[in-house]
């Protein structure tokens, strides 16, 4: 039995709070408060307090299971059941060529299995098919995000950075009930002074927090973006010497927004013209502002484009790579943000590298000692992969994900998986998914397991192993290990995740993503290690050198801490306001300088700040401290200027017409996790969130009959789900909102529209046309 507390983090969403794990007199491990790890401060949401609920539940998977001749899952020995993975997988290569073979991954899985599983499907499987549901969660930010500055990382600073700037606006995120713990650094920047902007179509618990609450009809955020920037042209609030100097393609996007007069914007979003000077007013009053955006602005078929317009303001207004300020993205997954870097996105290799560039396949190809030509190229994206199923993709290897619940188009995709030849699924429960497949494979969870995660800061992160995991049970590096060797690839495959985080170091090595700094020593040692983190270079004569900052990377301040480039002396208290001249009333360091010492800050990661770390001298020398903030100096673009997006309004996929008059939109609820396939299996969750509703104005629910409680059905053009309507004044009258946690009648992404977004490949699960129907009586 666990005799000792364990330092780890918790499963579930990207915040990756901190806790430590402790023996529980009942048996087991309980949580224990971690008051030293800086994001959540020894703060957690249920979802993380209960973790612990499911390593011990009784429905937890202990032994393999294959579908028998009868059709049923029948427990299987390992042996039995990965050598069927085997032989479906050899022959539908044998009869359908290598893409026939899918592999589908997630943002839960840690750095290392995210890697592992992208070398497996291009090395052993040959496959280019391979995606992950991350595609689901911030794939516009990112793309947006390469557009704009170069690199993707969801914020370019630490979440402690958010309560000292002057304003945030906040588009779509209810991080209220996504990630409660957050919601203190929006709450202590009010305390602080700064105001808080909140974007959404509904009056969440989130959106109650703020100073202006902007309730924009849905799918046209993209509108409201622009029709900020035409006010901030028109006021002269645009900042042209930062334009000039730090930016380029401003001349077309301030084209763009100019025709978007405000008159027409809030004929478009329902906001009123007031409304938006209101919005200007407070976010550029302030010398410091950020924009910060999550799923809302970015599950949409022009989701690159709303966000990019959302940039666009950082970037007229002088915000974007200053201190203090700039854009970020809260990704939602817990891994979401490692596990888009290490290759298990179908256009992308270890490191963010671009699998079509020759230099990065040559690179890669090296550290997994295979020729280059031999990898395959990009394939599909999560949702065409999906919808290959049965056709073109014959047998799928799916590992940490539910697609049946969490796919837009649910309906048809579930259909898809039905019709594959072979399906294999590994996972800790009988998932939706996993209901479907020939083979289950059950695996270890979080806490018995080591592994890394990268939050949504960039802060590489240390889970480990606390508890020994039951008797029948496997690391997915395990299955992969063994699936290889029986594909006749017997080396290359470890089941060690620190051997295989160094192989992923020597992988990220020179990419964007650069890990090659990090160790499991240091991550122990310093609560995390924010990336780019490149490795000390060697010496001809083998010593190592101060490495270099990279592209995009704030320099080193003489103590060798990034952690500590906050440009004011921070006094306690409000963010820095402009004077009606103009004239600062505090005064700023520049771009890229070190705090003077004393500096408040909620955090101090650097390596040097630690007890255990290494002295200052030692860090300057040779390792490389991480960089908590990006872009004080340059732009990761070739430039070094980070780009305008010129971009122009366009309508939803789906408007509302006569047969399908109401807009769905959907989202989370706190005490569930994504598709809901751990949280719904925790009693004290399921208890507090027990199923799907449907949450309608009043002025709606009179015109159809309905009561609160209501049996209502929401059809759209791809099915119809049926819950209680849930009766608020915190939604617009043209809209209703379904949380989409939950499989069966009650599934909202049976309706959510399949529409992708032209660069991201994001569906457009946030906006789709609808009609209701009461059911009561039927
Ligand atoms: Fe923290 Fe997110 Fe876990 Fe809640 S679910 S405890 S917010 S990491």
């Amino acid at each position: 039995m666990q005799t000792t507390s364990t330092p780890t983090h918790c499963p579930y969403c990207a915040l990756q709070c901190g806790m430590n794990l402790s023996p529980s007199p009942a048996g087991g491990v309980e949580v224990v408060e971690r008051a030293d790890f800086p994001v959540n401060r020894g703060a957690l949401c249920g979802k993380g307090r209960t973790a612990p609920a499911l390593l011990s539940s009784r429905v937890r998977l202990t032994s393999p299971l294959v579908r028998s001749a009868e059709g049923a899952l029948t427990p299987a020995t390992w042996d039995e059941a990965l050598g069927r993975i085997a032989e479906a997988l050899s022959r539908a290569r044998a009869e359908h060529g290598p893409d026939a073979l899918g592999v589908f991954g997630g943002g839960g899985l840690t750095n290392e299995k995210a890697y592992v599983l992208g070398k497996f499907a291009r090395v052993v499987l040959g496959t280019s098919q391979i995606d992950y549901n991350g595609r689901f969660c911030m794939s516009s930010a990112a793309a947006a995000g390469m557009q704009a500055f170069g690199l993707d990382r969801g914020l370019p600073f630490p979440l402690a950075d958010i309560p000292k700037t002057g304003c945030v606006i906040l588009v779509g995120s209810n991080l209220a009930e996504t990630m409660p713990p957050a919601l203190r650094y929006f709450t202590e920047l009010r305390e602080n002074g700064g105001t808080l902007i909140v974007i959404d179509p509904r009056r969440t618990r989130t959106a109650e927090q703020a100073d202006l609450h902007l309730a924009p009809r849905p799918g046209t955020d993209l509108a409201l973006a622009l029709g900020l920037l035409h006010l901030i042209v028109a006021e002269g609030r645009a900042d042209e010497a930062y334009i000039q100097e730090r930016t380029s393609g401003w001349e077309e996007a301030r084209a763009a927004a100019m025709a978007h007069w405000p008159e027409y914007v809030e004929r478009i979003t329902g906001v009123s013209v007031p409304e938006l000077r209101e919005a200007v007013r407070m976010f550029c009053a302030p010398e410091t502002a950020m924009v910060l955006t999550a799923r809302g602005p970015e599950q949409q078929s022009k989701g690159t484009d709303t966000v990019g317009a959302w940039i666009n303001l950082c970037l007229a207004t002088g915000r974007a790579g200053r201190p203090l300020s700039g854009y970020g993205c809260l990704t939602g997954q817990g891994n979401g943000q490692g596990g888009r870097e290490h290759g298990q996105k179908a256009d992308q290799l270890p490191g963010y590298r671009k699998l079509t560039d020759p230099a990065a396949r040559r690179h890669v190809a090296e550290v997994w000692g295979v020729d280059p030509d031999s990898l395959p190229g990009p394939g599909r994206s999560a949702y065409e992969l999906l919808d290959a199923l049965g056709t073109d993709i014959r047998a799928l290897l799916l590992m940490g994900s539910n697609p049946v619940v969490s796919a837009p188009r649910a309906a048809h995709i579930e259909e898809r998986l039905r019709s594959l030849d072979f399906l294999a699924v590994c996972d800790v429960v009988l998932s939706d998914t996993a209901e479907l497949a020939d083979v289950v494979l059950p695996v270890t969870q979080w806490a018995e397991e080591t592994g890394t995660t990268t939050n949504l800061e960039g802060r590489v992160l240390l889970r480990r192993q606390a508890i020994t995991p039951p008797e029948g049970v496997r690391s997915d590096l395990h299955v992969l290990h063994e699936l290889a060797a029986r594909l006749g690839v017997e080396k290359g495959f470890p089941t060690d995740p620190e051997e295989i985080f160094d192989e992923l170091r020597r992988a990220s090595a020179g990419g964007a993503a650069d890990y090659s700094g990090i160790t499991y020593r240091r991550l122990a040692e310093e609560n995390g290690v924010f990336w780019p983190c490149p490795a000390p270079a060697e010496t001809e004569d083998g010593e190592n050198t101060t490495p270099t900052a990279p592209a995009g990377a704030a320099a080193p301040t003489e103590a060798g801490s990034y952690e500590d480039a906050s440009p004011t002396a921070l006094p306690d208290g409000p963010a820095p306001t402009k004077t009606q001249d103009s004239e600062n009333t505090t005064p700023t360091a520049p771009a890229g300088s070190a705090a003077p010492a004393g500096a408040r800050g909620y955090e101090d990661a650097s390596p040097a700040a630690l007890p255990d770390g290494p002295a200052p001298d030692e860090a300057a020398s040779a390792v490389h401290p991480g960089t908590p903030r990006l872009f004080l100096d340059r732009f990761a673009t070739e430039d070094g200027r980070a780009r305008f997006a010129a971009v122009s309004y366009r309508a939803v996929a789906e408007e509302p017409d006569e047969a399908y008059p109401v807009l769905l939109t959907t989202g989370r609820v706190v005490s569930q996790y994504q598709s809901g396939a751990q949280t719904r299996r925790v009693d004290e969750l399921n208890a507090a969130a027990p199923g799907p509703y449907v949450e309608m104005h009043p002025r709606l629910a009179e015109r159809l009959g309905a009561a609160d409680g209501d049996a209502v059905a929401v059809v759209s053009r791809r099915g119809r789900a049926v819950a209680p309507a849930r009766i608020s004044r915190a939604i617009r009258p043209d809209t209703v909102f379904m949380p989409f946690h939950w499989p069966g009648e009650g599934r909202a992404n049976t309706l959510t529209n399949p529409a992708l977004d032209p660069t991201s490949r994001m569906p457009e699960f946030k906006v789709c046309a609808v009609r209701l129907e009461l059911t009561a009586g039927e």
